[in-house]
């Protein structure tokens, strides 16, 4: 879209106010806004932003960061197509960002244009990614002592959740669609006051931005329906987690031909895909700082949790970090995919989704292979058995993910020197951060803000 076509739209919408929003290290979702009256302007030139807020963490201390500091600015700039008038508060549109240098250049800690940067190597390899959030949130109601009472108490799937859920299912699913977000299937999960949307696959840059519309549109819906709807990755200590798994197959360049399709295996799944999973597999214990990335996230990746505990990837394996989804009848070809588990919405999505690929992506170049695929409970297996099949655990710690993510050369390559430093600097001080507090505190701050 051209900057005319946005603010024709703005002013046909009678939208007031457009919302700059950007995904720090911290997985905050942050912006400013401007009066539509200045879009255009703002459009051309970007909204000033400071470079600390990069080193910002989730709980607004700053890092100390080379090249973050009180002085240097970026420009917040927003991507033309990305315009939605938001249907939960219609005189609002939001935009998603770019963080550019003040030469205009991408500049080096902004995580759009590194999402970019990994579609642009994929589609190098004549790779088409399509990816989509299959997101877990639990509603809850504000008690008067400030603590959150889930709104239902029920059972997985059953019919007194989706009593309690309907309405404001609905008015979701209804605001989503309007942002030109599909909706698939809802239901209510097994967390107490815990319910799962799940949208359509798109492009991997449309997927980020979706996460980020995602994570605004329940937030804001179950306000209205005087709720709070969180995504901490596990909202009540003694409840599920709340999974934000990453879907995705791999197709040709015109987008014809599923690349993870092959009718001759055991599973369907092509030697591409068996490669592509080898290299999620291969840096999952550094990936998992990027896809599960705050300290909450870690209560929820244990064994029998259904979050994946364990590198191991298995068909319909709900205890295996990648699972390869059975496609579905009369849409074989088309549906098949595979889904990252070890994946929460505390995540920056343009980092986490840019990350995963690049790793499969990794395995592709390197023709890796995952060893055997898992159909048990990796959990359920002897030391030595897991040993010998090369399956590991999954950090248990953000502060071991974020080991993990530093030992890793891949990374230190893929994300460059800026992104690295300060995503490892703000992530380590929310670590240390919560180490000094109790888990009430923990489960309070991740509630609220994820
Ligand atoms: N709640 C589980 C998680 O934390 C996922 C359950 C499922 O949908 O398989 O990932
Ligand atoms: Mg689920």
């Amino acid at each position: 879209m051209q900057t005319e076509d946005v603010t024709r739209q703005a002013q046909n919408a009678g939208v007031e106010l457009v919302e700059f929003l950007y995904v720090d290290n911290g997985g905050t979702i942050r912006g400013k806004l401007t009066h539509a009256d200045h879009l255009a302007s703002r459009m051309q030139g970007g909204i000033g932003l400071t470079t600390a807020m990069m080193a910002m963490n989730m709980l607004d201390q700053l890092q100390s960061v080379p090249d973050m500091g009180p002085v240097g600015e970026v420009r917040l700039m927003p991507d033309p197509d990305s315009f939605r008038v938001l249907p939960y508060q219609p005189q609002v549109a939001s935009m998603m960002c770019d963080l550019l240098s003040l030469d205009r250049a991408p500049w080096a800690a902004c995580p759009r244009s590194f999402l970019k940067s990994v579609v642009a190597q994929a589609e190098s390899l004549g790779i088409r990614v399509m990816t989509t959030y299959e997101d877990e949130f639990t509603l809850a109601r504000t008690a008067e002592d400030g603590s959150y009472v889930p709104i239902d108490t029920s059972l997985c799937f059953s019919s007194i959740g989706m009593e309690a859920g309907n309405a404001v299912a609905i008015d979701i699913m209804r605001a989503l669609k309007a942002q030109g977000i599909e909706p698939e299937q809802y239901y209510p999960e097994l967390g107490h006051g815990q319910h799962e949307l799940s949208i359509a696959p798109t492009h991997p840059l449309a997927a980020a931005d979706n996460q980020v519309r995602y994570r605004e549109t329940v937030r804001a819906v179950a306000k209205q329906h005087g709720l709070v709807a969180s995504f901490a990755p596990k909202p009540f200590a003694d409840q599920a987690g709340n999974g934000a798994h990453i879907h995705f197959s791999l197709w040709s360049r015109d987008g014809s031909k599923n690349l993870l399709w092959d009718p001759t295996d055991r599973y369907k799944l092509s030697e591409l895909g068996y490669q592509f999973a080898a290299g999620i597999l291969r840096h999952l214990r550094g990936l998992v700082a990027l896809t599960c990335a705050s300290v909450n996230s870690y209560r929820r990746l244990n064994p029998r949790s259904w979050s994946s505990a364990y590198t191991v990837f298995g068909p319909d394996n709900r205890e295996a970090a990648v699972r390869i989804a059975s496609p579905f009848w009369g849409n074989e070809e088309r549906s098949m995919n595979m889904e990252l588990k070890a994946s929460d919405a505390s995540a920056n999505p343009y980092l986490a989704i840019g990350a995963v690929v690049a790793a499969g992506l990794d395995g592709i170049v390197h023709g890796w292979h995952p060893g055997s695929a898992v159909e048990v409970d990796p959990d359920t297996l002897s030391e030595a058995d897991r040993q010998r099949l090369g399956i590991v655990r999954l950090p248990a710690s953000l502060t071991e993910a974020l080991d993990a993510l530093e030992a890793d050369p891949f990374f230190r390559e893929l994300l460059g020197d800026l992104r690295l430093r300060s995503y490892l600097a703000v992530k380590r001080s929310e670590a240390a951060a919560f180490a000094e507090r109790d888990t009430a505190f923990e489960l309070q701050h991740h509630f609220y803000k994820f």
